[in-house]
């Protein structure tokens, strides 16, 4: 993190040199003040677009009619956005146009909440107009302003209220309470993507436990697709622990509401296909802990996917394995892959000559793989034709 704030202080001090002001914003400032691990650092400037591209070698307009850029600088990605404020909103989705602004206190203004609206300079201080910082001292999440307004404005600061509240632990202001109470149809003029996004760290979040009450308490999960469904939020209400990622929060809820099917979270979520894949795989494989051996479950689950998999795993059975128990369990398999079968299906041919091709090698080879995997038959040309031979 150090390096980070570093590398941010060298970009904001070229900005200077050339004449413009810059600041750290947002959440990088609002972590290193809770001493939270820094994701990455915005930076706002009173800079145009493309004057920072001017000052810059490598710059990615991301958002240039909003006024961001990606600097790249010492191979680490800053988001370089221009002061401004967001005028004239008509449907509390977005706002109709950008105005840029010359000066921060403005652009800090715009923020949803006391805790995101610190600005940090090149020597580290802190430029703090609505008194963020002591709303940080009392874990308090409350937004610039009048919460009826900013709610209005865009209400997927309702959302982002309680996903901060998830990851953070904070209380969300009495006032943006009960404005979330009252307002919380507005959210349905708000993109599914953008929910998404929240949502997903909302479930990920050490405190989800506590967020998911003021979901429900507030009725704001009315509004949300699938999450409304009565069997949904049933389940919701006794779930303690968070997630480590949207593909194991939607294999469980599909496991435990099976009449909504995966198909039908990714496409009201439009979520990707990849997500997809993986919820479908983790359901698939808590079917074949049931009926399978362990080895040959974690055989067919990637690296990547095993929190997931274990996390299900504890929340739909009494399993005793621990994760690193299966973590070792997969470390200490014959073969990692298909490929490492010494056979293929023209070794299988070749030994049955007299048989017409068909289903029945693909068939044999799962039985042969299964067989090596789970340590019933060693991997090698001689003790497959033996066990080819015994089987027949
Ligand atoms: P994270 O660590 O999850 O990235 P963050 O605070 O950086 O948290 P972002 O979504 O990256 O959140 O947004 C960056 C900053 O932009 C916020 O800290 C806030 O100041 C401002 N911001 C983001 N979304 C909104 C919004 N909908 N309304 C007002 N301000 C917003
Ligand atoms: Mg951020």
């Amino acid at each position: 993190d150090n390096k980070l704030f570093s590398l941010a202080k060298e970009v904001i001090q070229k900005l200077e040199i050339h004449g413009y002001q810059a600041y750290i914003v947002g959440g990088a400032v609002r972590d290193s003040l809770l001493q939270r691990s820094v994701g990455d650092i915005d930076i706002a400037t009173s800079a145009f677009p493309d004057e920072v591209q001017n000052i810059f070698p490598k710059v990615i307009p991301t958002g240039i009619q909003h006024g961001t850029v990606m600097v790249r600088y010492q191979s680490v990605s800053f988001e370089v956005t221009t002061f401004r404020t967001e005028s004239a909103y008509s449907d509390s989705r977005r706002p109709d146009q950008v105005k840029f602004v010359s000066n921060l206190i403005e652009d800090l203004a715009r923020r949803d909440f006391t805790m995101n609206a610190i600005a940090m300079d090149h020597s580290k201080c802190l430029i703090d107009p609505f008194a963020g910082q002591q709303d940080i001292d009392n874990k308090l999440i409350r937004t610039v302003g009048d919460a009826n307004d900013r709610f209005r404005e865009d209400a997927l600061r309702m959302m982002r209220a309680i996903r901060f509240q998830s990851q953070l632990g904070f209380e969300i202001d009495r006032s943006a309470l009960v404005s979330i109470e009252k307002n919380s149809p507005l959210m349905r003029n708000i993109s599914i993507e953008r929910i998404a996004t929240e949502w997903e760290k909302m479930i990920k979040g050490d405190h989800f436990h506590i967020a998911k009450q003021t979901l429900i308490e507030t009725g704001l999960y009315r509004f949300l697709p699938i999450i409304s469904n009565h069997q949904v939020v049933k389940i919701l209400k006794n779930t303690m622990i968070s997630f480590p990622s949207f593909s194991a929060f939607i294999a469980y809820m599909h496991i435990k509401v099976n009449d909504i099917l995966i198909s039908d979270w990714t496409q009201q979520w439009k979520l990707s296909n990849q997500l997809k894949k993986e919820s479908k795989l983790l359901v698939h494989l808590l079917q074949d802990y049931h009926k399978e051996e362990i080895a040959w479950v974690v055989y067919n689950l990637p690296e990547q996917l095993m929190e997931d998999f274990y996390l299900v795993l504890i929340l739909c059975t009494d399993t005793s394995f621990s994760l690193s128990q299966l973590k070792m369990i997969k470390r200490s398999l014959p073969i990692k892959n298909r490929n490492k079968l010494i056979i293929n299906g023209s070794d299988i041919v070749a030994f049955f000559p007299e048989r017409e091709k068909g289903a029945w090698i693909h068939e044999l080879l799962l039985r042969i793989e299964k067989a090596v995997v789970t340590g019933r038959l060693e991997n090698s040309k001689k003790a497959i034709r033996e066990w080819l031979h015994d089987d027949q």
